[in-house]
């Protein structure tokens, strides 16, 4: 190594449950050629140009991980659709085109499985992301993700720019959004099942408990991140999942969550909430053409780790 710094990576959304766990994986792995920039909204609010221009004027990045998102669960979706929609367009702009002008070689952002179509065949692959519109429930929020591909195939077009996308399925993981009614599933029971134990009260899930789900570590997605910035040449975007075979209902994520606890108490579902879309099914055969010998963390283990960095970091958790 020659100690000059040859990649400067700015991550943008660096504060969140992806970027913390970028982060880990970028310790680990310590580079000294390369330079590793964690953004959060205090550096810069993304949806105004001049603030995401200020910021590319400051670290002038080689390569950009762009996670910066209005996020959250189903009931936050439900709620604000139009917010979802126009600030994650705004961000989306901002973050792509100040990518073009300052020459960066390669950006990564993130989509979501729930961009791709709600009347739809099973399993989900990236070449149905356009085939009709999403479910209603996280309509702004899909919609704004979808033109994420469209700008990096645009992008690409007309100034051969080397942007592409990932498409995680539900994640979970340390420095999530553990808010009840902004966060999504996983989060919020295990924040719901922390509070009923310690004050030996039931515990509701939201809806029937039927919908089907796949889950994804945050450091699993990170190092999938990684290694998608370094190596996948693709401007299509790539999923990146666990196997069909592991999806499970909302009902057996909540007996988990309540066995990582050892919570005796009783578990009601409150089936007058919706239950959103029913499922999403996401394949990786793409992804296991390039890594055949990925291993995604067990469910029931990234569950128990989780649970554990919730009680021990209870007081500074996202709640
Ligand atoms: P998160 O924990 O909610 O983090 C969101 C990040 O975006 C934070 O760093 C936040 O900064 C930043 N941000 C929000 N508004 C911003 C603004 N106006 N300007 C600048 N930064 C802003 O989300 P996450 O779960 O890590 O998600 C990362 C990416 O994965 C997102 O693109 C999301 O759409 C995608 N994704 C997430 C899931 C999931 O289940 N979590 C599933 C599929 C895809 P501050 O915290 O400093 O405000
Ligand atoms: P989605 O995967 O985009 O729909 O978002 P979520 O991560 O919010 O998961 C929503 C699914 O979990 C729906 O079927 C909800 O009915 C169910 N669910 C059960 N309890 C909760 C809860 O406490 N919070 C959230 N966000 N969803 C819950």
């Amino acid at each position: 190594m020659s100690g000059k710094t040859e990649m400067v990576v700015l991550v943008t959304g660096g504060s969140g449950g992806v970027g913390h766990a970028i982060q880990t994986i970028v310790e680990q792995n310590k580079c000294t050629d390369e330079k590793w920039i964690f953004l959060s909204s205090k550096d810069a609010d993304l949806s105004i140009e001049a603030e995401t221009r200020a910021v590319f004027e400051k670290y002038r990045p080689t390569h950009v991980i762009h996670l910066a998102a209005m996020v959250g669960g189903l009931y936050r979706n439900l709620k604000y659709s139009c917010d979802f929609l126009r600030l994650n367009l705004l961000m989306n702009g901002n973050v792509l085109e100040m990518s073009r002008l300052y020459n960066v070689k390669k950006v990564v952002s993130c989509l979501s499985t729930c961009i791709f179509p709600d009347k739809t065949t099973f399993p989900l692959d990236e070449t149905m992301i356009h085939d009709g519109p999403p479910h209603y429930s996280n309509y702004g929020y899909s919609m704004a993700k979808r033109m994420i591909d469209v700008m990096n195939h645009c992008y690409h077009r007309q100034y051969g720019c080397n942007y592409t996308a990932v498409i995680p399925t539900n994640l979970y993981g340390p420095y999530d959004n553990f808010n009840l009614e902004d966060g999504h599933v996983l989060p919020g029971l295990i924040n719901k099942v922390y509070t009923a134990k310690k004050n030996g009260t039931p515990v509701t899930v939201w809806g029937t408990g039927r919908p089907l789900r796949q889950f994804v570590h945050f450091l699993d997605l990170a190092k999938l991140i990684i290694w998608t910035l370094r190596e996948y040449k693709e401007i299509s975007p790539i999923l990146l999942s666990v196997d069909e075979e592991d999806e499970i209902t909302i009902k057996e994520l909540a007996e988990m969550v309540v066995e990582a606890f050892d919570f005796k108490g009783e578990v009601i579902y409150d089936t007058s909430k919706s239950d959103g879309q029913f499922k999403k099914t996401a394949s990786n055969d793409k992804l296991k053409k390039y890594l055949p010998d990925f291993e995604f963390t067990p469910i029931r283990q990234g569950i128990k780790e989780t649970v554990d960095w919730f009680i021990k970091n209870y007081e500074t958790a996202r709640k």
